[in-house]
């Protein structure tokens, strides 16, 4: 039985002072909430502050991409020892808000998993097609390629212990959710992808729903068989919305 998961994903949102109001009200509010697991993946310069709050809670932390090296001359970025030593548990990589900005190619995606996963930190691999490959009837083939492309490198048993984040990218930020239907199609989809190489491996890991999760649909994604909880964007900024998505997942 895999236990649900909900990921705030704070993107470049937050200072000092919000972070101490969001994190001191995420503490009161998640702490006694122990059928489910939670975290936050936040800012690189907040992640001393999260440490330092969230240590000795239940509530995880982690960041929103890692370098795919582990130590070297590379200027401005950010690797996954760095991230162990403030006691992340988890990272994002391959959000489609960066591999759209940045360009980023499968392989360099491939590589940030493993790299994440050579520290023991737990990658939420980001997976899902654009409306206008939606609207193509292209979303399968789209997901198995950027499946394939990481199970390639990394091989399936990888998975086993790592979480894939389903975000179809016309949900994110936009206030339209995949319907539970839609989002369990393609997190089944997803599952037996891997199953085809590692049937274990494929009933361990953890597959998330991400685009615009909020307090009204949570519930009605979390219980479709294959939804194993939320990566949340806009409504992890609010304690009492991400609150009430955790409850959801409980
Ligand atoms: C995200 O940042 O991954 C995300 C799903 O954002 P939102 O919940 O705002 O759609």
């Amino acid at each position: 039985m895999r236990r649900k998961l909900v990921v705030g994903n704070w993107k470049m949102h937050g200072s000092l002072a919000q972070n101490k109001q969001l994190l001191d009200a995420l503490i009161r509010k998640l702490e006694p909430l122990t059928q489910a697991d939670f975290a936050v993946c936040v800012p690189y310069p907040y992640l001393f502050q999260t440490q330092a709050a969230l240590q000795n809670t239940r509530i995880g932390w982690g960041a929103q991409n890692i370098a795919k090296h582990q130590v070297g001359a590379y200027t401005g970025e950010v690797s996954a020892t760095m991230l162990k030593d403030f006691g992340s548990q988890y990272v994002i990589v391959g959000h489609s808000e960066r591999s759209t900005a940045y360009c980023e190619s499968d392989a360099n995606i491939a590589a940030k998993f493993a790299s994440a996963q050579c520290s023991g930190i737990t990658p939420v691999l980001c997976v899902g097609e654009t409306l206008h490959e939606r609207e193509s009837g292209l979303r399968e083939r789209v997901i198995a390629a950027q499946l394939d492309a990481i199970l390639d490198i990394v091989g399936a048993k990888a998975f086993a212990t790592a979480v894939v984040s389903y975000e179809p990218v016309w949900a994110i930020g936009t206030g339209f959710s995949a319907s539970p239907d839609q989002a369990q199609s393609a997190h089944a989809f997803i599952r037996q992808r891997i199953a085809l190489l590692d049937e274990s491996a494929a009933e361990s890991v953890r597959i998330l729903y991400g685009g615009s999760v909020n307090p009204s649909n949570a519930s009605q994604l979390f219980v479709m068989p294959d939804i194993d909880g939320g990566l949340v964007g806009r409504c992890s900024l609010n304690a009492n919305d991400f609150e009430a998505i955790c409850r959801a997942a409980c």
